[in-house]
This record gives structure tokens, sequence and C-alpha cells, in this order.
């Protein structure tokens, strides 16, 4: 497919106001590093009230994250489980919200299904080498085939997609050199990969335990290696809130260029506060960056959408582009 003025604009520092909701924490998979899931017999699935309600406590967010725990392929709960991304993404667009769904693994006619309703979905590659084996030996969805093929998949359906990166698990420079090569090759055959997060993975706990200098020094050395690897179109995006605030011009300069969604709380590291957006602006402004809001889906992909959903694109994003001239930029 084409792409419209895709390459990222210098100086530009994009986010996206958005409220997470969790149709269900349960999962089958059990990575060791989570804090999120709950085992699939403990879940309390989120009801389509209980979502209408966050949705009007967050009047200003134009993203509904739909992060989801996982129902097995095989499982007898599989169809409701979609039923209820389903419902749950017909709620967000009705409330005038644009949905994006990252709730693991789907077959073709979940995620073509799901697709007519996102403008944008997502799946974190996480990474490749012998540091991840370990982590997801529980979790057979997060076997490196399935995560290829998942990309190759929204790629042949021409779903603009988000993946990323885990960071910082014990894999080498040469694992995430190599994986980023995949990510550029899987870009270069479908074009569709919108942004590539580079997180850096955090222990959980009560308290945040901030990355140090030579951590810090490391996930430079890998922007740079992203922004140098991946073809231009694709943003780069790094979680704030996992990144020292102060150090934060130095990510921009390596290569990040955008900040992805960013909602009152981490759902997934929760002991890791996001800033607030108004700081963020100040900063960026004293060190010659702009910071502009965006919809889900940059706006390089929104030929690619059905034209129902990019209507929905086109008038949230103008409403963004309003909120921003009158300087009353959406944090609620
Ligand atoms: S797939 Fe996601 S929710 Fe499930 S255990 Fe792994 S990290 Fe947690």
């Amino acid at each position: 497919m084409q792409l419209f003025s895709a390459v990222p604009e210098r100086g530009l520092v994009t986010w996206s106001p958005s409220v997470t909701l969790v149709p269900t924490r349960g999962c089958f998979n059990a990575c060791t590093y989570c804090s999120f899931r709950v085992p699939l017999d403990q879940a309390r699935p989120l009801t389509l009230e209980q979502a209408a309600a966050e949705l009007r406590a967050r009047p200003a967010a134009a993203e509904v994250l739909l992060l989801s725990g996982e129902v097995a392929p095989s499982s007898p709960e599989r169809a409701g489980w979609l039923a209820r991304l389903v419902a749950l993404s017909e709620l967000a667009l009705a409330q005038g919200r644009l949905p994006h769904t990252n709730a693991g693994p789907l077959s073709l006619r979940e995620m073509a299904r799901l697709g007519r309703l996102n403008p944008s979905m997502g799946l974190m590659l996480e990474g490749l080498g012998p540091a991840y084996e370990p982590l997801h030996r529980q979790a057979p969805s997060k076997r490196l085939p399935v995560r290829v093929g998942q990309l190759q998949q929204a790629g042949r359906l021409g779903i603009p997609f988000t993946t990323g990166l885990l960071l910082g698990v014990g894999e080498t420079r040469a694992d995430r050199e190599q994986a980023l090569w995949l990510l550029a090759d899987l870009q270069r055959r479908w074009g569709h990969l919108q942004e590539v997060i580079l997180q850096p993975w955090r222990p959980d706990g009560d308290q945040p335990q901030p990355l140090t200098a030579a951590e810090q020094a490391d996930l430079l050395h890998t922007i740079a290696m992203a922004r140098e690897l991946l073809p231009p179109e694709v943003h780069l995006q790094m979680p704030p809130n996992l990144w020292p605030l102060e150090r934060l011009p130095d990510a921009l300069d390596a290569g990040i260029n955008d900040l992805g969604g960013i909602d009152v709380a981490d759902v997934i590291n929760p002991a890791y506060p996001q800033p607030a957006v108004l700081g963020l602006q100040e900063l960026l402004q004293r060190h010659g960056w702009r910071l502009q809001p965006r919809t889900c889906v940059h706006r390089g992909w929104w030929s690619w959408l059905p034209a129902r959903l990019r209507l929905r694109v086109e008038h949230t994003a103008r409403l963004l582009a309003s909120a921003t001239a009158q300087a009353n930029l959406p944090h609620g």
C-alpha cells in the first residue's frame, strides 16, 4: 500500500492521549516477569457498564487501549473473549474514541474482525535470542514463530501496527540488532509497522527503580541502532515513565520521536508514574522539541483505513489540533 508523508517530521515528538481498558487480566500464558496476569479461573472480566464508566471519567482520552490477558486459541472461552473485545471496540467508537487492541496473537478471522473496528492494533515482538526463552517457557503465544506470523498476518491484512522490543532482560546487542533487522525486513515487505516501542524492562515493586547511567547509555546505543536499521517512516517510541525525565532529550537526540499512549497510570508498570504532559511539553520546548498529540494511528497510515474509520480518525485529529491550538493539552 502507498504511504502518505509517512516520514516523521524533524523536531516533532508525538504522544497519544489515551485511557487503558483491561478486558481481563486472566491469561493462559505465564511470562516470568508479568505482574499483570491473574490465573484464568480468578479473572473478573470488565463489563461494558464498567468500561463505559471508565471512558466517561476520561473525556479527553482519544485513544482507548484495549490491553488484555489471553485465552488459549482452543479454549471454549475464546469466542466470548473475542466478543468482549469487539463489544469494547464498538463502545469506544460509539463514544467518539479510537480503539487500539493489543490482546496477543489472533487468528486471521479474529484479527480481520477487530481490524475493521480498530484504526491500529499492536503486538510486541519482545525480542529474540536465548535470554527470552526462560521468560516465555510457560507462554506458548510468546514463541517467536507465532509472533512473527502475527506481524506478517497484520501486514497481509493491511492493519497499521505497533510492535516493539522488551529490552534489558539479558539479551546481547547482537540479539537486539537481529531483532531490528527482522522488523526492518517485515516493514520493507508490508509497510504496516507504524511504530516500534523500545521498552526497557523494569522490575515491579512498590518503588520505581530508575535506569542506571550504564543502562541508559546501553539503551541510547540501541535507539541509535534502531534509527539506523529501521526504515525512516517507522516511528520510534519510548514510554516516558520508564526513562529518566531529565534525560529524555538524550533519547530524542538518539532517535526516539514518539512517547506513545499516555494514560494517568501505567497498568503494566504501576510503580512508574506517568509524567504530566504540560511538564513534558515545557521540558521538550527548552531543548528545541515540539510535543504534539496524535491519534492512535500515525498520519502516514490514514489512507490504509476503511472509509468509516478514516473519517473518525480525521475528526479526532481535528479535535486534538484544536485543543492544542487553545493551549489546552488533553490530559484527562
Ligand atoms: S502474555 Fe501478557 S498478560 Fe499474559 S502472562 Fe505474558 S505478559 Fe502477562
